[in-house]
This record gives structure tokens, sequence and C-alpha cells, in this order.
């Protein structure tokens, strides 16, 4: 990775943002209210080029506790954060909630700058920094450099800087960072001349110039007009990247802090997002079971309701598994961090991981529910494939939605499900899907018995019709994702695919008893008949079977191939039809053409029956009739 992220963090005052200016000589505060306050308010950027060829950008966060959801915005995504105490002050609020934030969202690098030192003696920076050691135990600083600078004298300067390349330098494995477009957007302005512009630490993906995008979770559309990387033109961006995106077709207020540009289609806005909640040991009061809080994920915050699934209140430095009911959907993934904060006043409280982005309605107190919540937050890709397509019964599910939902690569997710126990890949017709084990078995007996019932009913008929199966008995499968289902049953020969007919294996027409005796009468008739065939009201009325029987026979003789349907209510016999087509070859042995009553006669029929057969034979490109000569085809 050729890009790094530094965030700061600390109370407001001690430093971060000269800090950051004798880093990189950029002044972060660019507002003129932060020029004249002396303060900043805003999320600040500068980049710094590391001597080890990576491109570093540093965002500068406020420190003031007016502004902590400007600090949460900056921290989440970054690969490493800078904690900036001050020598004189010591630890004070912010630098305590800001080590929290930054511990619950698992920042996974840091380190720890006492600056100001010109203002202290060696005896009080040595007790400082005893308490600081203190101060970062049992936190992800813990062990991590605590250097001491002046950002006036430069005191310290290279060393912080060296420490940074160290850090830098260790690549750690970026989960997921291939999966599907994530941008949180944490700053978004209308730039003169280019329009909307939204910034933001790129979570996941890619994006490019072109792309059509979507701003979720109003989901709006958007094409992506231009990018910029840490400050520079580009035709892409990558995940871990600081990007801006130009961004046509939507106003800034579509967009604001908090909004996420995905890929279209690739994530849903959630109500109800399951997770593992925990409480900050020093936080006074326990949290109520459906206490209100709000929700910092991504650069969003969100007013939620805690609903507690197993308990009725979690105290101080307690976790647990809840579902946050959310006032306002968001979006989120499966292992993203988040922290909330009480409603009033305003305090951090806690954080915790999402296991589940796309929840439902959960029974409280309940075993089941608990061990699902389990398996999603410690189970293996294998076991949670399982347990989604468990959840998606009935229907299939695609690469891309596991994908999704798993928060893992798709090209991670494909032999994941190949090799999954009880689970059946689809490939083919444009789709990858998926289907549990016992999604399959389900379908396959109900289809199973449904044929059973369908050939004792009709044993005369060939099989149900394909799309009326799929339309009646499976609704919420495509035609598309039907047929994969079909095609694979065909070739474990569990079912069969005659013409458009569904049919069992083996299956036979089981005919016998009065129904055979009148099957063979009515083809007797028209054999008897032949060119002259009778009508099917004539033939069924001699027949001793019923109404619908009748129908079922004439329905069988027709499909059989037996009957052919030469005209509205007439049908002939398949044979009298090959044998009348010889006559005729015959007669034209020593003709160039003959006329209709020439072919009445040779078939000694009348016209009645006769010039429906021979349209009949014109359209089977048999014979050719010009004005009313009829020719022999050509063959
Ligand atoms: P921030 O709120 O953490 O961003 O703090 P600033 O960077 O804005 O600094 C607050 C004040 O402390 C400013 O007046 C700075 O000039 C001053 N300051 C920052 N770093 C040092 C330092 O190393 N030595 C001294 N003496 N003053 C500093
Ligand atoms: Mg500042």
């Amino acid at each position: 990775m050729d890009w790094f992220i530094i965030g700061t963090a600390g109370h407001v005052d001690h430093g971060k943002t000269q800090l950051v200016k004798a880093l990189t000589g950029q002044d972060t505060d660019r507002l003129k209210e932060e020029k004249e306050r002396g303060i900043s308010i805003e999320l600040g950027f500068a980049s710094l080029k590391l001597p080890n060829g990576k491109n570093a950008a540093i965002i500068d966060v406020p420190g003031h506790e007016r502004f902590i959801k400007q600090m949460l915005a900056g921290v989440t995504g970054i690969d490493m954060v800078m904690l900036v105490i001050a020598a004189d002050e010591g630890v004070m609020p912010q630098t305590r909630e800001h080590l929290d934030i930054i511990n619950l969202l698992q920042v996974k690098k840091g380190l720890t700058v006492i600056t100001k030192v010109d203002l202290v003696d060696e005896e009080w920076l040595e007790l400082v920094q005893e308490d600081v050691k203190d101060f970062v135990k049992g936190t992800i600083l813990e062990g991590d450099p605590i250097v001491k600078v002046s950002a006036l004298t430069n005191l310290g300067m290279d060393e912080l800087k060296t420490e940074i390349v160290k850090i830098s330098n260790v690549d750690e494995a970026q989960r997921g960072r291939e999966g599907q477009l994530r941008l949180p957007v944490d700053r978004s302005f209308t730039l003169a001349g280019f329009g909307t512009v939204v910034t933001g630490t790129l979570w996941f993906g890619d994006v490019k110039v072109g792309d059509t995008v979507e701003v979720q979770p109003v989901g709006k559309k958007t094409r992506v007009r231009g990018i910029q990387v840490h400050g520079e033109a580009r035709q892409s961006a990558h995940a871990g990247q600081r990007v801006a995106l130009n961004l046509s077709d939507v106003e800034v207020e579509e967009v604001p802090r908090g909004s996420s540009i995905v890929h279209i289609g690739a994530f849903s806005p959630s109500h109800k997002l399951d997770a593992k909640l925990m409480l900050l040991k020093s936080v006074a009061k326990s949290l109520k079971h459906r206490q209100r809080v709000r929700v910092h994920l991504g650069t969003s915050e969100k007013l939620a309701r805690v609903n507690l699934l197993d308990r009725e209140e979690l105290l101080p430095g307690d976790e647990t598994y809840v579902q946050l009911q959310m006032e306002d959907p968001l979006i989120g993934q499966r292992g993203d961090r988040f922290v909330i904060r009480s409603y009033s006043p305003m305090h951090t409280i806690g954080g915790g991981v999402i296991l589940e982005p796309y929840g439902t309605k959960i029974k409280r107190y309940s075993d089941a529910e608990i061990e699902i919540l389990e398996v999603k937050e410690q189970g293996n890709p294998e076991q949670l494939i399982e347990h989604l397509l468990q959840k998606s019964a009935d229907k299939f599910i695609s690469l891309n939605e596991i994908a999704n939902q798993l928060n893992l690569p798709r090209e991670q997710v494909a032999p994941l499900v190949k090799n999954a126990a009880d689970v059946y890949l689809f490939e083919g017709e444009g789709l990858s899907i998926a289907a549990s084990k016992r999604s399959m078995e389900k379908w396959l007996a109900r289809i199973l018995q449904e044929l059973k019932k369908f050939h004792e009913k009709y044993p005369l008929r060939e099989g149900m019709d394909r799309e009326e199966v799929r339309s009646r008995f499976f609704p919420k499968l495509s035609i598309k994702e039907f047929n994969l289902l079909i095609g694979r049953w065909q070739n474990e020969g569990k079912i069969v695919l005659k013409n458009a007919y569904l049919q069992l294996p083996g299956f036979t027409h089981n005919i016998g008893g009065p129904m055979a005796e009148a099957l063979e009468k009515a083809e007797r008739a028209f054999l008897n008949k032949d060119f002259q065939p009778p009508a099917w009201e004539e033939v069924s009325q001699n027949l001793k079977v019923n109404t619908g029987e009748k129908e079922e026979i004439l329905r069988f003789l027709i499909n059989q191939g037996k009957l052919i349907k030469v005209a509205d209510g007439l049908y002939f016999h398949k044979d009298s039809i090959e044998k009348a087509k010889s006559l005729i070859i015959k007669a034209f042995s020593d003709k160039e053409f003959m006329v209709l009553s020439d072919i009445r006669d040779l078939l000694n029929s009348s016209r009645k029956y006769v010039l429906p057969l021979l349209e009949y034979l014109d359209s089977q490109k048999f014979t050719k009739r010009v004005e009313d000569k009829r020719y022999l085809a050509k063959r």
C-alpha cells in the first residue's frame, strides 16, 4: 500500500493543528472562523510524502467536545492515529473521549505525541510521560511509542517522523479492501466550475471516472465526473486512499456528510442492525433496554434505540448482543465498527461491531437468536454462508449478495460457496446463484409430488407445462433461475423435460380398461374414413367414457401425433395424410400440375375435405399453389 492515512486525536488546544503544520508545512485551519477563534471546527487535511515513498494524508480533527461528531467522521477509516497530549496540561476530558473512540473503532496502529515540551521542565515532563503511559494501558496504544516534541522549536520532530515511517512500513492485511465500493462522505461542498464535490476515506473497492454510482441511504443515482486522490487528478481511486469525487446531477444538499457513495444496488438502507455492543467502563450509568442513543457509523450520525437482547440493562464495562433500531435508516456491513453516544448530554458511552446489517425482528431472550449472532460474530465464512442461505430459504441468493453481506470480496466468496457443505451453486444464464440443500430438497419434493398427482390425474398427458409449474408452485423464482434448477435435476435424472413438459423419470402413459378401449375406437374411426374424416363430436358420442376423459383422448391423439389438425375442427389421421401424400406423389409422376378436382378424384373424397387438406399440405411445403394450380414443392 503506498497510501497511508493518519488521523489526529486529542483535547482542544493541545497543539494538533500546529503539529500537522510542523510536519507538513500546511495549515489545516482553513475556515475564517477557525483562524479568528484559533480553533479547529471542521476536518482539516494535509499531505506528507514519507521518505519510504508512501503518500501520507493527515486528517486533522477538532478537539473541542462540541465537534466530536466531526472527529468521529474524520477518524473512521484511518490507518494510524496520532494522539496529541500537551505537556503542560496532560490528559484532559477529550483526550479520554478521543482515546475511547479510537479504541472502540479499533484503529489498528498509532502513537502518542506529548507536545509543547518547550513549556515545561524536565521533571514535569517525566511525570506527564508516566501519566500517559498509565493512561494508554489496556488500549490500542499500549506499548506504542510516546514521542516528545515541540512544534515551535521543532524539538523531537525528526524522531516523530521516524516513528511514523516505521509504523507505515508495517503493512497489514487490509480486510476486504477489494470489496464493493463504499465511500463514507466526510465533507461535501460546491466548487465553482465543477459543481458538487464529496470527500472521504475510501473504505472498500474502486471507483473510476465515468462510473454511475448511488448516494445512500437516499438512493440517488449520480455519475463520477472527476476524481482526485490526495489532491491530484486521477482516473480511478482505490480503497485506503483519501479521495474527492466530482459528482454530476446531484445537489450538495443531497450528499451531506454521513452519506455513502456505493455501486448501484450494492447496499440497501437498513432500519435494523444486529451488533455486539460494549458499554465503556468509565460511564456513570448503565444502558437501559430501548435507550435512545446516537449511532456513529462511517461518517454518519443517526438516532436509534438499543434493544438489549438478553438483559434489561447493560452495566458499564459489559458487552452483549443488541439490535439497533434506527430512527432513520443507514447502510452498514458486517464487521463495521461503530460508536454510540448518549442522546443528551452528548458523551461517548460505548461502541461495537455490526454482525448483521440487515436485521429482522428479533425475539428477546431467545437462545436460538443469540446462537445465530454468535455464529455471525465468530463463525467462519463457510458457516456464515450456510446461515445466509438458510435465511433466504425458498429463494436463490446471488454470489454478489453473499459477498456483500459477509463483507468479503466476490472472488473469495465463489470458492467458499463451491466448497460449502449443503450449498448448491448454479452458474449459467448469466447468473451466479446459490441455494441451500434444504431449499433444493423442498423444491424437488414439491415438484415430484405435483408431477405424481398430475400423471395420475392425466395419464394421457405428457406432463406439466414448465412455465405453469414455475408460476404456480415457484413464484419466487425467476424464469432463468427455474431453468437452472430444472437443468440440474434433468442432469441428475430426477426429472425429465420433454418439449416444454416436465414429467417424472420413467413415466409412461398408464392406460387400461375403458380408456384403452375408447382410445382405440376413436383412432379407428379416423382410420376407417381416411380422407373423409369424421368430426370429433361425432366420434366422441360413441365413446364410453366421461366428457373430461373424451377431451383427454383427443388431446392425447393430437400430442402423440396420431391426429393432425388440418383446419379448425378438422383432424386427419397421420396415416391417412401419409397415404394421401404418396398417392399425390405418384400422380405427379406424369403431370406437372394438378387442380383441386384432380386431387379430389384421386383421393375419392370431396372438396369439403380436400381443400383444407391441400392448404395444410401447402403450409407444410409439400405442395405449392400458383393460382388454381398445384405443383409438387421442391424437396
Ligand atoms: P489544537 O486545538 O489541538 O489543534 O491546537 P493548536 O494546534 O491550534 O494549538 C493551540 C495553541 O497551542 C496555539 O496557540 C499554538 O500556537 C500553541 N502550540 C501548539 N504547539 C505548541 C508547541 O509545541 N509549543 C508551544 N509553546 N505552543 C504550541
Ligand atoms: Mg486544531
